[in-house]
């Protein structure tokens, strides 16, 4: 995998005011790998500690009325959570970022910043079940409309904008069908409609791609994924190089309530820190894993962006700086041969999470995508024999053993 030339920003800045633009405090060009570990955080100057510490205080003393040192109560602003927010903000070449309790919360915040009553928004037909219950159920009865289109197909993003929208939201790779929009052409015709375009970038992260350079306004992650890596939290952000949009993030997240907590966000910055090894191997792993299950009978339909046979490969090569970690595959005999594979893997673990060290299978129509509805579905390709895979950091000779054992017809419980 190469390496991205970054924008800098400054590794040996301590916490600071969660609104302030790190392009005042920008370093000479450094390189992902270095910023994964560094960016953002430096060590404490009274003890030397390495790691950013743990904030854990609700409240921060005041020098005099009006004077503090750049936070006043953890709702709106965390030393650790600043720290976590300017790493992440340097790995997307931002300006800024702002962490949440959640993915959604993030979803929420940008939504409930962005759009009024009356307001419509497009959205990318595969996204996340989340999203779609969000928009569908939470925010429609506040009058926003939502308009879920297929955004890989150029014409139909383009006519969609004939209509006036205020935000297009786009999930590439989409979750769980891998479909592709290319970023660069959904932003000139967002451009040309005036409209913001927002890049949910969980499933790559910005190791292998970064949706600002293409011409996004906003990146949106599920820090939960492989951001932080480990199954251990969960998380989300909002990062941006507009000063205005990142403080209607910072307003709308203090008025709900949303931060991240400060233990998350040190977590995350830990497991950050790993982000381009961990993508690499995942990348490695999971095009072993699509080859392997590519060439085995049982196998009928196979997606990975990896692979030649990927319908959009081009796409992918010039957006992507790898194929991702993420396989939707079906296997003979449909639903149910699907499920008994699922309910026969051993090693890698029957859940609902995507983008952690373990490999884990899903069942996108029962589990993530259950509030999808089945017209919805359907139009986005979401079929009921749909498996996904998120390849892990284990060795892939044994994710592929574990796969083939409950692809084997012989095996107890495996296929029939
Ligand atoms: N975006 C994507 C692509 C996701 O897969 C998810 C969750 O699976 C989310 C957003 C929501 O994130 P969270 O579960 O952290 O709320």
């Amino acid at each position: 995998m190469e390496t991205i030339e970054e924008k800098k920003s400054d590794p040996a800045v301590g916490p600071l005011p969660e609104t302030e633009s790190f392009g005042a405090h920008r370093a000479p060009l450094q390189q992902f790998e270095t910023l994964a570990l560094h960016a953002g955080t430096s060590a404490d100057p009274v003890t030397g500690a390495m790691l950013t510490p743990i904030y854990q205080t609700t409240t921060y003393r005041q020098e005099a009325v009006g004077k503090d040192k750049g936070f006043k109560y953890s709702r709106s602003g965390n030393p650790t959570v600043s720290a976590l927010e300017r790493r992440l903000a340097a790995l997307e070449g931002a300006e800024f970022a702002s962490c949440y309790s959640t993915g959604l919360a993030a979803t929420t915040a940008l939504f409930l910043s962005l759009l009024r009553a009356g307001d419509r928004i497009v959205c990318s037909q595969a996204v996340y079940g989340g999203t779609v219950r969000l928009l569908r159920q939470t925010l429609a009865p506040f009058r926003v409309e939502t308009e879920f289109v297929d955004t890989s197909n150029a014409h139909a993003l383009r006519d969609t904008l004939q209509k006036a929208t205020r935000l297009v939201f786009i999930e590439t790779p989409a979750n769980p069908t891998l479909k592709l929009t290319s970023v660069d052409l959904a932003s000139c015709f967002v451009k040309e409609a005036g409209a913001l375009l927002a890049v949910d970038n969980t499933l790559l992260t910005p190791a292998l791609q970064r949706p600002l350079d293409l011409g996004a306004d906003i990146v949106l992650h599920s820090t939960t994924k492989f951001i932080e890596g480990h199954n251990a939290t969960v998380g989300g952000a909002l990062i941006t190089r507009d000063a205005d949009l990142h403080g209607k993030f910072l307003f709308t997240r203090n008025t709900i309530g949303a931060i991240q907590s400060p233990f998350a966000a040190w977590l995350t910055l830990q497991g950050v820190k790993t982000l381009p090894l961990r993508m690499a191997r995942h990348c490695e792993n999971a095009l072993r894993v699509a080859r392997f299950l590519e060439s085995h009978p049982r196998v009928t339909r196979l997606v990975y962006p990896g692979l030649r046979s990927f319908p959009q490969f081009e796409l992918a090569q010039r957006q992507q700086k790898a194929g991702g970690a993420l396989i939707a595959f079906e296997v003979k005999g449909g639903v149910e041969a699907g499920i008994r594979l699922m309910n026969s893997v051993r090693l890698c673990a029957l859940a609902e999470n995507l983008g952690a060290a373990e490999t884990i299978i899903t069942h996108p129509v029962s589990m993530t995508h259950g509030a999808v509805p089945p017209e919805q579905r359907a139009a986005a390709g979401i079929t009921d024999g749909l498996v996904r895979l998120s390849v892990g950091l284990e060795n892939a000779e044994d994710i592929i053993a574990d796969l083939a054992q409950a692809l084997d017809p012989s095996a107890k419980g495996g296929c029939p």
